[in-house]
């Protein structure tokens, strides 16, 4: 069988203008492990970008596929209404002894957005049920990215994605979020106290009392281009969050499971939100889950005699998948025995060196920025304007495309080229895929 032809013949690609396909054919995988995926060919990939940033602890880890194929044999599904299992029991009650505070209210959906939905929905009801019937509007940050649901897509900010949809999509009100490459305030990361809160501020004065909830990616813009923020700014939003009787819905479903360095991003600023919503590290990257938490007070404010119409009527047929949910333990049994958070500080570290000692010279790295493993390097035509490059150019795509000639999975978000790997990726490896990453950028624009 012609694989690529067959693929091309049926199969509309995520993300993807198809006609790219014509001179970059799909890659057609066949098995992975730990970092690397194979293909029909056995050309070996390094998946330097965890798959979509879900896969987190490798491909094909023994421990989680065998707790799969047990579960497998065990029971793969049930209908989550009225009745519940021991996998998502324990899952939920192991993720609440480690969660921010007051966070012990689990609701299952099956993918990021769908998690999105959830949290804005209920955000609007909780307020709804307990008098303040005014409060129906979203505030959400410039350059966000919640998902491609309508409700996702509408508190989300990239125009990439979003644009055409507009006529279709929530009115929200989008607060500019900081930029510390290009500081409106002129400061620089180490002199900064947040200047930008200015114009959360202002829209708070303005449309707090209307507001339902403010939703942000805590630390991490991810699909902004890995834009990141002092922890500063999460405390002083939940400071105006608090003050306007404001939900805060921390979108960790990229920067939870220790992708920062710390377990949830909403642990450096010791925030915790009213909502949080996790996917794509839950299930180490094996199946499609997503969970939307929150608070004893919001569900609360549910809790009632059937008749008054109080109950969260939102469901997902494959609710708290028994499947899912033993990846999950399998997570956390990892993350237990292997210690995974006590080594992320010292390889984290290394890792930040590596990139840096390799690109920041560079006369096109405008910035490497990091978190956790995630590094993140910024392309632009002049360092000392910071003008980026003609957008038409398609500069990171070029670099994407010699990347993948030589065995690395980059995929740059625009000109922005980044790292953010498994959780287990080796120090050899991390050589290794900095080296062709380099490699890849001076074929496209010299030394
Ligand atoms: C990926 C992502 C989503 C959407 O999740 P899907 O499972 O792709 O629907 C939402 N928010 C953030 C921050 C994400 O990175």
């Amino acid at each position: 069988m012609d694989w690529v032809k067959e693929d091309l013949k049926y199969i509309w690609h995520p993300c993807s203008q198809m006609k790219d396909y014509e001179t970059l054919p799909p890659i057609v995988i066949d098995r992975g492990e730990g970092i690397n995926l194979y293909d029909i060919n056995g050309k070996c990939y390094k998946d330097v970008i965890s798959s979509w940033w879900c896969n987190l602890l490798g491909h094909c880890n023994p421990r989680i596929s065998k707790a799969l194929q047990k579960q497998a044999e065990t029971l793969e599904h049930v209908i989550f209404a009225n009745f519940s299992h021991k996998p998502v029991i324990s899952l939920c009650s192991r993720l609440a002894k480690i969660l921010p505070q007051g966070l012990c209210k689990f609701n299952f959906a099956d993918n990021g957005s769908s998690s999105i939905e959830m949290a804005l929905k209920m955000s609007f009801q909780y307020h709804y049920q307990t008098g303040n019937t005014q409060k129906k509007r979203f505030m959400a940050l410039s350059d966000g990215y919640h998902g491609e649901t309508i409700g996702a897509l509408s508190v989300g900010a990239l125009d990439l994605y979003a644009e055409i949809y507009k006529p279709i999509l929530l009115d929200v009100n989008r607060i500019q979020a900081p930029d510390c490459y290009r500081c409106p305030y002129g400061k620089t990361r180490d002199n900064c106290c947040c200047e930008c809160i200015d114009y959360a501020e202002k829209m708070f004065e303005k449309y707090g009392d209307e507001t339902a909830a403010l939703i942000i990616e805590p630390l991490l813009q991810g699909s902004a281009g890995m834009r990141i923020y002092p922890p500063l700014y999460i405390k002083k939003l939940r400071e105006l969050c608090n003050k306007y009787n404001v939900h805060l819905i921390a979108d960790e479903i990229a920067t939870g499971y220790g992708r920062t360095g710390k377990m949830f991003a909403c642990n450096w600023a010791e925030v915790s939100p009213d909502i949080m919503c996790l996917s794509k590290g839950l299930t180490g990257g094996y199946m499609p889950m997503a969970v939307c938490i929150t608070t004893q007070e919001i569900y609360d404010a549910f809790y009632d005699d059937y008749l008054k119409g109080k109950a969260f009527m939102h469901s997902h047929t494959y609710s708290g998948n028994p499947l899912a949910c033993a990846c999950a333990n399998a997570v956390l049994d990892i993350f237990e025995e292997d210690k995974i958070l006590d080594t992320l500080p010292d390889r984290n570290k290394l890792f930040n060196k590596i990139v840096k000692e390799k690109f920041l010279a560079h006369k096109n790295v405008g910035e490497v920025r990091s978190i956790g493993f995630i590094n993140a390097i910024e392309l632009v035509n002049d360092k000392n304007t910071k003008q980026p490059f003609d957008s038409k150019l398609r500069t990171g795509y070029q670099i994407y495309k010699k990347a993948l000639d030589k065995g690395l999975i980059l995929r740059p978000l625009g000109d922005v080229l980044y790292f953010n790997p498994p959780l287990i990726i080796k120090e050899e490896d991390m050589h290794y895929v900095v080296d062709v990453a380099y490699k890849s950028l001076v074929e496209i624009l010299g030394e």
